[in-house]
């Protein structure tokens, strides 16, 4: 095969693809992203222009980009954005990956918020303002504050709000509850980390932020902190929507329990696992 052949666009392609099936289960979808990417055009025209000849500028950013797709990089940190929520959302290694089970803790939420009637609503640990942004795009007349300990994490998420023109979130920073203890709501959202300290699946996760995923031992540090925390600033009757992880759900409740939170209940996410807890609050 001469030099020529080599760099056209269908060869480059088959070769990386090829590569990528030793990492990742989405081999030719990443090789066509990362080759679009490289020459700055949409997939659409790899599949057009399948003879193109890719020059030495072009296959060096291709084969730069592949190789940190080869080292176990997730697409979306090398791609910049992934979508939730039918949004295309900024990520960065500040933020977590949003994940596509967390779409039921916005759905839980959405049930809860009235459509044309005010509400406050609360996301801690809010990282890329996946969660508070789905919400805020779907209910404009709830306001939203979305909190976050990380500088790095929330200036993606004001980026991602401003992107979507949306002015229904303020965002603080700071830990959990601390820089709202002075307000009330009638919604609290969260998708705390819940990783045991040495589950052995954080190796697969390295590239996101360890304090993002995982919660001392047992993985319910962070939980343990907001049924604590949360119970002062929440309206009378609000609820509390928790992600956890699929084999925390007693842990979850009876810890919710302890701290006097009522109608605790689980729901599963689209998998079947048990993945959102539910609890409100009674009046005094
Ligand atoms: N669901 C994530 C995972 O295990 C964990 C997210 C989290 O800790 N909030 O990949």
């Amino acid at each position: 095969m001469c030099q020529e052949d080599n760099r056209r666009i269908d060869a480059v392609l088959g070769r990386a693809a090829t590569k990528l099936g030793e990492v990742s289960d989405s081999a030719r979808l990443d090789a066509e992203i990362l080759l679009g990417l490289s020459i700055d055009m949409p997939r659409s025209y790899l599949f057009a222009h399948p003879d193109d000849i890719l020059d030495d500028a072009a296959f060096d950013r291709f084969d730069a980009l592949l190789q940190r797709r080869l080292h176990g990089e997730p697409m979306a940190y090398i791609v910049g954005t992934r979508e939730f929520w039918s949004h295309e959302l900024l990520v960065s290694p500040a933020t977590l990956i949003p994940r596509p089970e967390s779409e039921l803790l916005v759905e839980l939420a959405l049930r809860e918020i009235p459509r044309k009637a005010e509400c406050n609503l609360l996301d801690l640990g809010t990282g890329s303002g996946a969660i508070a942004i789905a919400i805020a795009s779907e209910r404009l007349l709830c306001e939203i504050c979305a909190v976050d300990n990380s500088p790095g994490a929330l200036a993606i998420a004001r980026e991602n709000a401003r992107q979507l023109s949306l002015g229904n979130i303020t965002f603080f920073e700071g830990s959990w509850t601390q820089p709202v203890r002075d307000r009330k709501f009638d919604v609290i959202v969260a998708n705390p980390p819940y990783v045991r300290a040495d589950d052995p699946a954080l190796a697969r996760l390295r590239y996101e932020p360890l304090e993002a995923l995982a919660s001392g031992q047992d993985g319910l540090d962070a939980i343990r902190v907001l049924a604590v925390e949360c119970v002062d600033i929440l309206s009378d009757g609000g609820v509390l929507l928790l992600e956890h992880g699929a084999e925390q759900l007693d842990d979850v409740a009876s810890l919710l329990a302890t701290s006097g939170w009522t109608d605790i209940c689980n729901h599963r996410d689209f998998s079947g696992h048990p993945r959102v807890t539910a609890a409100r609050r009674g009046g005094k």
